[in-house]
């Protein structure tokens, strides 16, 4: 059986925390045989001890470089795993981690003498998959399970936790990205820089098949050499086209605000954009590129035939056959990397089947120039790459419903068909919760609306002293609250922290969870990655509702698609989100809170109703920005008039 969850981190839950009470229910229940679990991650975290070897000695690149390489040395003859998760990386240090890693195009485990004598980490971890009951994975190793070379044993049963997830992860999973650099890296691996006759695998080839003791190598030699001073002009003309193409698709976006804008400028291809003249020349650019990307290809088809044709001994101990293995590996490698490119321009340039959503986009800071595609819809290819691989499929998450109903998840999944178990939540929320909506708010549109979100918070979180989390859908609005409140609460002795402004997520949430009194303002992955139990974290604001972002090019495009966007994608999208937000207040069944919705839409308009409706029930409560701070300060047990906390305990209040 095969558990999936959606990151790293939780997987790793997934084993420290709740594998342990699976344990204990299977024991108690009579089972005596001892249950095997292992954890299977992509092949990307597995240290490649081939690599390692061969790269340790390289010319150290900068400090990142030289900390991870005295990492590696220090780790490797203690670990048993292999995992990069043991050597807890930072940023910098991950960047380097790339060169040394499991990679499927290089690496051929019948050849490779560290998987021979059975030392390689990743086989070592299949292994153990291999012969595991469970095996605990994540949503990215699932999805790509057929494309990376089956990295998962055969299962009969899958579990897919955090299901809300899925479509999100399968859009990104079937999703790519081409820029300038990612055209020119394959060919730079094949073919050395123009004029110049030394590195790439072309020449390297060429010298290879020059020295080989086969006669037939020698023979081929001078076409060999003529194919890579060829290459090495194409490898020019990728360059400049490649460079050209970026620069026109560039031309479609708005231009730069400013030197350094923090984020990205997209734009979608739309067909009314495809049939214009500009699209045309691009398109003509293109298929000049496309020439030169094709006349790479061949050659190195050329050369892999060349190379196969040898006549040289299937031994590993001779190191003419060890050097034609691995020119034959890194060549099938980078030939493959390259022709993945070239397909994804052909659909992005090519006839567009309407399958697919493609966009321009200039990335934040660096400017850099891309196309981009997605999937419009996942369904069909989770079936054909997911659900088809399992006798039984169990999708679970706290937050798939809506308004009491599996529709919109069953429709966005392809799983109309599939059986239905809805199962309520563990916590009493009438008793522990408090939902409050300030009916005076402005419309979250009015231009005062952020003053008074400010204003409101200020008293609000003096009631609740601190202990509170505020989910926002926008940095910009982080922003302005920050600068607003902070210095006014840290005079009540209330601290107050911004994502991305007073530390990493970690560290923001450690503080949260230790220090008393503490305000997190958050967007984004604090919706639903923040987990502090207790009164730490006491109270829940929402500033606005959390729909989704309209000019989101695959959203866009999925609207297109729909009679009713808003009521079909915009408003359950943002229920499930909501439901997300909701759900860091409640942790346990001793927890007690009070959520807030600062947007008036929840009971003004008739969407409203499917978000509240999609909440356990709950007390609730609708009243004035007045009232808000002492209804707080009294279902929290503290009391705002006199600034202190009652004496009850949080057993007694209840
Ligand atoms: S089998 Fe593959 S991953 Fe393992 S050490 Fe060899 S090349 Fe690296």
């Amino acid at each position: 059986m095969v558990v999936s969850t959606d990151t790293i981190s939780l997987q790793d839950q997934l084993y420290g925390k709740d594998l342990p009470d699976v344990r204990t229910v299977l024991r108690e229940s009579g089972q005596t045989e001892e249950l095997r679990v292992a954890v299977m991650k992509g092949r990307a975290n597995y240290l490649c001890l081939r690599r390692w070897f061969e790269h340790m000695d390289d010319p150290i690149e900068d400090v990142a470089d030289a900390s991870l390489r005295a990492k590696i040395l220090l780790w490797l003859p203690h670990t048993q795993t292999g995992d990069k998760a043991e050597l807890r990386m930072n940023r910098e240090e991950e960047a380097h981690w790339r060169k040394f890693a499991s990679e499927r195009g290089r690496c051929s485990p019948k050849r490779c003498p560290y998987a021979r004598v059975n030392q390689c980490f990743l086989y070592r971890a299949r292994h153990l998959a291999a012969n595991a009951h469970i095996v605990i994975a994540n949503h990215s190793l699932v999805l790509s399970n057929s494309t990376q070379g089956f990295v998962l044993p055969p299962f009969e049963h899958l579990i897919i936790d955090e299901a809300h997830h899925l479509e999100g992860e399968a859009t990104s999973q079937f999703s790519w990205t081409v820029n300038g650099s990612t055209i020119e890296e394959p060919v730079r691996a094949l073919i050395s820089p123009d004029g110049v006759l030394q590195g790439g695998y072309f020449s390297t080839t060429s010298s290879f098949l020059a020295r080989s003791s086969d006669s037939n190598a020698v023979k081929n030699t001078p076409l060999a050499r003529e194919k890579a001073a060829l290459g090495s002009q194409q490898s020019g003309i990728v360059s400049s086209l490649a460079g050209a193409l970026m620069a026109r698709l560039g031309e479609f976006l708005p231009p730069p605000r400013g030197m350094r804008q923090s984020f990205s400028d997209q734009l979608r291809v739309t067909e009314a954009m495809r049939a214009r003249g500009p699209w045309h020349e691009l398109v003509l650019t293109w298929e000049q590129l496309d020439a030169a990307l094709l006349q790479i290809l061949d050659s190195g088809r050329w050369f892999l035939k060349t190379l196969d044709a040898l006549s040289l001994p299937d031994d590993d101990t001779n190191p003419e056959s060890q050097q034609r293995d691995e020119l034959t590996m890194e060549l099938q490698s980078s030939l493959e990397d390259l022709t993945t490119v070239r397909l994804q321009l052909v659909k992005a340039f090519g006839q567009d089947d309407g399958t697919r959503v493609f966009w321009i986009e200039r990335s934040p800071v660096q400017a850099v120039i891309s196309i981009n595609g997605a999937p419009l819809d996942v369904s069909d290819l989770l079936r054909q790459e997911v659900f088809n691989d399992a006798k039984t499929t169990v999708l679970t998450s706290a937050t798939l419903m809506i308004d009491g109903s599996f529709d919109y998840i069953a429709d966005r999944l392809g799983l109309r068909d599939a059986t239905q178990l809805p199962l309520g939540s563990p916590f009493d929320h009438e008793r522990s919760t408090l939902v409050f909506v300030p009916d005076d708010m402005p419309d979250p549109n009015h231009q005062n609306f952020q003053a008074t979100v400010n204003a409101t918070l200020l008293d609000l979180l003096a009631a609740s002293k601190g202990r509170a989390l505020v989910l926002f859908t926008s940095h910009s609005a982080l922003q302005a609250t920050h600068r607003a409140i902070k210095r006014p609460l840290e005079q009540k002795n209330i601290a107050v922290l911004g994502q991305r402004i007073d530390g990493s997520f970690r560290q923001i949430v450690e503080q949260l969870r230790n220090n008393p009194g503490t305000v997190v303002l958050g967007t984004s992955s604090y919706w639903e990655g923040v987990d502090v139990v207790g009164p730490a974290l006491s109270l829940l604001v929402i500033v606005k509702l959390p729909f989704p972002v309209p000019s989101d090019p695959v959203f866009e495009a999925r609207c297109e698609l729909s009679n009713d966007p808003f009521n079909e994608l915009s408003v359950p999208q943002a229920v499930l989100r909501f439901k997300q937000g909701f759900g860091r207040l409640i942790r346990s069944s001793t927890d007690r809170g009070v959520c807030v919705v600062l947007d008036r839409r929840i009971i003004s308009r008739r969407y409203g109703d499917s978000f509240l409706h999609s909440l356990p029930a709950t007390t609730f409560q609708v009243g004035s920005t007045y009232d808000l701070p002492l209804a707080t300060a009294r279902w929290l047990g503290t009391d705002a008039a006199r600034g202190e906390t009652l004496s009850m305990s949080w057993g007694e209040q209840w």
